[in-house]
């Protein structure tokens, strides 16, 4: 059997290599020029190629190479950011592992809510910005990305000001109101369960859960609410980091229920439907209720918690079971039984 897994270097780049390794599995790296040192120090790539940015996979020079590895990209959030998902789609040549054909719906807001309702899980409400609004809600402005350019806002007069101040400071521009995503704000605790869905057994599996830590809406309850006033502070999203976090265990249910549904509305929209991590991205309210808000459709930054394995794949696996291993035990399990074709597309 040969087979390279192949990756761009960032984000989860480490963990795929290592669970590629620990597999007995060929690894190649598409390496960002400039950061070849920090990924020699860790010695898990077999081979390098240099690449400018992730625009450059669809050179044909280097699909070529990537061609004469059998390499197997293993896709993460740097590549889904890179833009061009269209092109990437269409003319990039090596095998993916996963669906490449559900990046763009994570991408695009409107197709992630289709997704999301027709998975029949539980979602924030959507409102239109001239709807009466009743409750507080989040602001996505267009082309504001991993929470950077959100806001909330109190109700709908509240809103209308707010949106009223960002078009005078030329943050919003004409014709950009119809774009605006405005979502109910849920209070609550951010739970994000990284799944597993494999199309050799059917099985959707939870290897790990963490939840982002935010700046600064997670920093704002270290000083009280009436200083919060003073100061005039607004809730921002920026991601700082991960941190684990195991769910209380009467919460599994429906976080199967959720990912299993998610599955069958990915295989009825997006065919062949979702292959390998998925990831939903989830509120848990005061009388715990599960409230997803987005979903990655490819390995997250979050699962680097759990190099070593979590406390969920420890319970399904004898062995340190991250999600970068479990995703090269697939493509091993189905380059052995000649099934390559029903975990790439
Ligand atoms: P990324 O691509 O990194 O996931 P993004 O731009 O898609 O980021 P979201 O993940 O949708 O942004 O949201 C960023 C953060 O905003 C979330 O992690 C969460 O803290 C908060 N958030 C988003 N939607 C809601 C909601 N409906 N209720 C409460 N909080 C929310």
């Amino acid at each position: 059997m040969r087979a390279t897994v192949a990756t761009i270097g960032s984000h989860s780049a480490l963990q795929i290599l290592k669970g590629a390794k620990d597999e007995g599995l060929r690894t190649l790296l598409l390496c960002i020029k400039g950061r070849e040192e920090l990924y020699e120090r860790f010695g898990l790539a077999d081979s390098m190629i240099t690449i400018k940015n992730v625009e450059d996979l669809l050179d044909p020079k280097i699909q070529e190479k990537l061609l004469d590895e059998d390499a197997i990209i293993v896709p993460h959030g740097t590549l889904i950011s890179g833009g061009k998902l269209d092109e990437f789609e269409k003319h990039f040549r090596p095998k993916v592992f996963g669906n490449r054909f559900i990046f763009k719906w994570e991408y695009d807001r409107e197709l992630k809510d289709r997704i999301l309702k027709e998975a029949g899980i539980r979602i924030p409400q959507r409102f239109s910005p001239s709807d009466s609004i009743d409750r507080p809600v989040i602001v996505k402005l267009p082309g504001a990305e991993g929470g950077r350019g959100y806001f909330v806002a109190r109700d709908s007069k509240d809103l209308e000001r707010k949106l009223k101040s960002f078009s005078q400071k030329g943050l919003l521009k004409r014709g950009e109101d119809e774009e605006i995503f405005v979502q109910e704000y849920i209070v609550g605790v951010t739970v994000y369960p990284h799944y597993f869905y494999s199309p050799l057994n059917s099985k959707v599996e939870l290897l790990g859960c963490d939840r982002r830590y935010e700046t600064n809406v997670d920093g704002m309850g270290r000083i009280g609410a009436k200083d919060q006033l003073e100061l005039d502070l607004v809730p921002t999203f920026r991601v700082v980091g991960n941190i684990p976090i195991v769910l209380r265990e009467s919460i599994l249910m429906e976080v199967f229920q959720a990912g299993e549904g998610f599955v069958k509305a990915s295989k009825k929209l997006v065919k062949p439907g979702i292959i390998g991590p998925f990831c939903l991205e989830m509120v848990c309210d005061e009388e715990g209720r599960l409230f997803t808000f987005e979903f990655s459709g490819r390995i997250v930054a979050g699962t680097n918690l759990f190099v070593n394995g979590s406390p969920y794949s420890d319970l399904l696996y004898a062995e340190p079971m991250s999600m970068g291993r479990r995703i090269a035990r697939e493509i091993r399990e189905a380059a052995q039984n000649g099934k390559l074709t029903e975990v790439t597309t």
